[in-house]
């Protein structure tokens, strides 16, 4: 970093900024993490200058003994962590990770069945503005009205009807387990593949807290930075008869030369994630966001499904009369960092949302227990509260700053030196 700051000390003080930033608030987006010194170690090493295309031992380019080692420990480390036949740790992101198996399993044009967008899907499960939605005819399953949760008769219904290729599972704002044995069983009737998108819950998965999708799928898609808490990118498992199919859609069909940095810290970051401490810490990610959500229902947040089982959980806040984009909004002016989401069959447009999601694996890195987590609920209901147009609002805004401050000193982020 002293490099930096002598050569770049603009784009040194944006690093310390943002360090400032999550060493000040509280990060409460279901998708982030804060990453160990080591996977930043990785990240910001030598490994970035190399080319690799291609894979260890088949490589298009020379000098890669080093880089080779680092991709077959990570695959090695991912197959046993995970008990999948096999790996692929190239994927640049979750979505390229996505686009991936769409080209391994099916043809432009072909039917994907996957759930809607407004009721907890991904982009790549078919937004009209995303490659799925333009390239595929997608057609979406939802969460049944009375229990928020997926309606697994209607997926089995539409799985008969359409007859697609894929079906895709996983989400990004579903706080419930997800039946992927039920999921195998609607796509084998049906003839179609299933890829599950552990994107958020893969970090679970690794630390033994929720169901396995391996065993039951063809491919397993996911990023590797969110529970799972590596470096930004994706990750490929899938069985051994699709294996081939899979790292030729990876690479050459959707890219170029992987980033063998990332890639060794994604190794770092499944190698912490086989130690006791991490499933000790997957554990508490998940008791965290069940005493979270609990204590946001007991402030008149209605938590979509009735709770979690996972580390995100998602609130209806129509009780409050505030919309989600104002209760963003105002967190935000309280250092409390959370995002705004639509809610099952919401009235609101998606940019203003009638809900905010929430999530718990920086909080819980950061080593807060349920105790934070209810104090942390009663801040997020006083600044949902604070009208910042009100004579008193701007003011409670600040107070709640300065108790997030204090919360937070006790537990800091990057506690040692860390840019
Ligand atoms: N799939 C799901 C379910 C996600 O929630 C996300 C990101 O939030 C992705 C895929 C895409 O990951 P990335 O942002 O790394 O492309």
């Amino acid at each position: 970093f002293a490099a930096l700051e002598a050569e770049d000390p603009e784009i040194a003080a944006v690093v310390l900024g943002e360090l400032g930033r999550l060493r000040r608030g509280l990060q409460l987006i279901a998708s982030e993490n804060l990453t160990s010194p080591a996977v930043l170690a990785a990240l910001g090493s030598t490994l970035t200058n190399k080319y690799a295309e291609g894979y260890p031992g088949r490589r298009y380019y020379g000098g890669c003994a080093e880089v080779d080692k680092a991709e077959e420990i990570g695959i090695a480390r991912a197959k046993d962590l995970f008990g999948a036949d096999h790996a692929n740790l190239q994927p640049h992101s979750g979505a390229s990770a996505n686009l991936a198996a769409y080209a391994a399993l099916t043809q432009p044009g072909d039917t994907v069945l996957a759930m809607d967008l407004p009721h907890g899907g991904h982009l790549t499960h078919g937004s009209k503005v995303n490659f799925s939605g333009a390239w595929f005819r997608t057609v979406g399953y939802t969460v049944r009205p009375d229990t928020e949760l997926i309606d697994y008769d209607e997926v089995r219904d539409l799985a008969l009807a359409h007859k697609p290729k894929m079906i895709i599972c996983g989400a990004t704002a579903y706080p419930r387990l997800i039946d992927f044995g039920r999921f195998r069983s609607i796509a084998d009737e049906v003839g179609a593949y299933l890829m599950v998108d552990a994107a958020h819950f893969i970090g679970l998965v690794a630390g033994g807290v929720i169901p396995s999708p391996v065993p039951h799928a063809d491919v397993v898609c996911a990023t590797t930075h969110k529970v799972l808490r590596g470096p930004r990118g994706g990750m490929i498992l899938c069985t051994q008869e699709l294996s081939a199919r899979m790292d030729k859609a990876v690479f050459p069909f959707t890219q170029g030369g992987p980033l063998m940095h990332a890639v060794a810290a994604k190794a770092v970051a499944l190698r912490e994630a086989a130690q006791p401490a991490y499933a000790e810490y997957a554990r508490q990610v998940v008791a965290n966001a069940r005493a979270l959500a609990d204590g946001l229902a007991e402030a008149g947040m209605r938590p979509v499904s009735g709770g979690t089982d996972t580390h995100l959980a998602l609130l209806d806040l129509r009780e409050t009369g505030v919309t989600g984009r104002e209760a963003e909004e105002r967190c935000d002016a309280a250092m409390i960092t959370l995002n705004k989401n639509a809610i099952p069959y919401d009235p609101q447009k998606p940019m203003v949302a009638s809900g905010i999601r929430v999530g718990t694996p920086c909080v819980t890195t950061q080593g807060m227990r349920e105790a934070q987590m209810r104090e942390i609920a009663a801040l997020i209901a006083r600044a949902v509260a604070a009208d910042p147009g009100s004579s008193g609002g701007a003011r409670e805004l600040a107070a709640v700053a300065d108790e997030v401050a204090t919360l937070v000193a006790a537990f800091p982020a990057y506690p040692k030196p860390a840019v």
